[in-house]
């Protein structure tokens, strides 16, 4: 059994979610070993709560206090594996921060994750949704994931296909709170071409000879374009995009052209993914503030928390811009993080 001292009650959890939400948990642990983990989630099991398995708290929207065990994962490993002439596996804690991994990764010359550079959270979150960004997602690198099943007990592993990888979606999500991953594998390459296509990073390289570019100088490409675009959680708090991109039969992407000429949103071969920032700031919600919480002023697909913000003031601002989404553009939006907490803050 884990050691009780361990566990804490009621804990703040406002500095461990990037909306800064003022919730608590009722009973917290932090985990750093497979076999602490499964520890706390016998105590949780042992006490009748319902764990939550707490990354970096930045895909996550708190709507009231944690009424069970929040998990915070922890566990931390990072090593490299297969050395095979231009590849080699990493290998990596749940626990590890996602944005300092990719720094590591490019620094030693490997490329595949570049493109995935400032994304806040851990590495062992970054798997349930398939972190994307500009062309890239975890999904073209991942070579296997270990989590433990809570189904079974058991330490499993889960090779890319089976974790059933799509646009922000993946197995985790489907059956949420069975997997806890505790290790990620990804395949990296030291000559696999770049992936420049994205029109903020084609602009912010264009002129340069792309050629001599090292997977550094694209990290850093990407952090640029980003800062210019994205506010920082530390300073302002939000949750990175607030609504997934819907995606839409290439039919109906055709049919809203017809209408709004020059929508936004990005065609493939058989369906479109429309930018919902596009549709959110022609209802007019850019820069929208009611006091606590708002959009934000230079990217309407952010929602942040000015100051004291509650998860329901968030949700209710949700609500009110998804409605309006509906009845302009007949297009439901689907929220990107999960609602996490259900009795009432103090
Ligand atoms: C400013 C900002 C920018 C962002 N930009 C992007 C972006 O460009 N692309 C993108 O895809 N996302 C983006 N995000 C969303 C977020 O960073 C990612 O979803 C990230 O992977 C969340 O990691 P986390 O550790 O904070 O997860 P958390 O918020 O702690 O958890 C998210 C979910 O994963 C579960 N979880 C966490 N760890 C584990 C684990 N080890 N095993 C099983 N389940 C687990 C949690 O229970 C929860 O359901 C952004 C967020 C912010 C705040």
């Amino acid at each position: 059994m884990i050691d009780k001292a361990r566990i804490q009650e009621n804990v703040f959890l406002g500095e461990m979610n990037s909306l800064a939400i003022a919730a608590r948990a009722r009973y917290f642990v932090s985990v750093t070993s497979l076999e602490s983990l499964r520890q706390a989630l016998d105590w949780a099991a042992d006490k009748s709560v319902e764990p939550l398995i707490l990354g970096g708290g930045s895909n996550l929207l708190f709507a009231g206090d944690y009424p069970g065990l929040v998990i915070r994962m922890a566990i931390s490993r990072r090593c490299w594996e297969h050395i095979d002439g231009d590849e080699a596996t990493l290998v990596l804690g749940a626990g590890e921060n996602w944005h300092d991994v990719v720094m590591y990764a490019a620094s030693a010359g490997y490329r595949g994750i570049e493109n995935l550079a400032l994304i806040p959270g851990t590495v062992g979150a970054a798997p349930v949704q398939n972190i994307g960004a500009y062309g890239a997602e975890l999904r073209d690198t991942l070579l296997e994931v270990s989590a433990l099943d809570r189904h079974t007990g058991q330490e499993i592993s889960l090779t890319n296909s089976l974790c059933h990888f799509s646009y922000r979606d993946s197995v985790f999500k489907h059956e949420p709170g069975r997997y806890v991953i505790t290790t990620v594998r990804l395949r990296l390459s030291r000559s696999r071409p770049f992936s420049l296509g994205y029109r903020d990073l084609a602009d912010y390289f264009e002129g340069q000879d792309t050629r001599d570019l090292t997977p550094l100088d694209v990290a850093n490409g990407v952090m640029a374009v980003r800062r210019r675009k994205l506010p920082d959680p530390a300073q302002l708090p939000n949750a990175g995009s607030f609504f997934k991109n819907p995606v839409v039969p290439l039919d109906t992407w055709h049919a809203l052209q017809r209408t709004w000429p020059d929508i936004a949103g990005y065609p493939g071969d058989d369906s479109a993914k429309v930018a919902a920032a596009w549709l959110i700031d022609q209802c007019g919600w850019k820069g929208y503030r009611n006091g606590r919480v708002g959009v934000h002023n230079r990217q309407a697909l952010v929602l942040v928390n000015h100051s004291g913000g509650s998860g329901g003031d968030v949700l209710a601002l949700a609500d009110r811009i998804r409605s309006d989404v509906e009845a302009r553009f007949g297009i439901a939006l689907e929220m990107e993080p999960g609602v996490v907490g259900t009795t009432p803050m103090h």
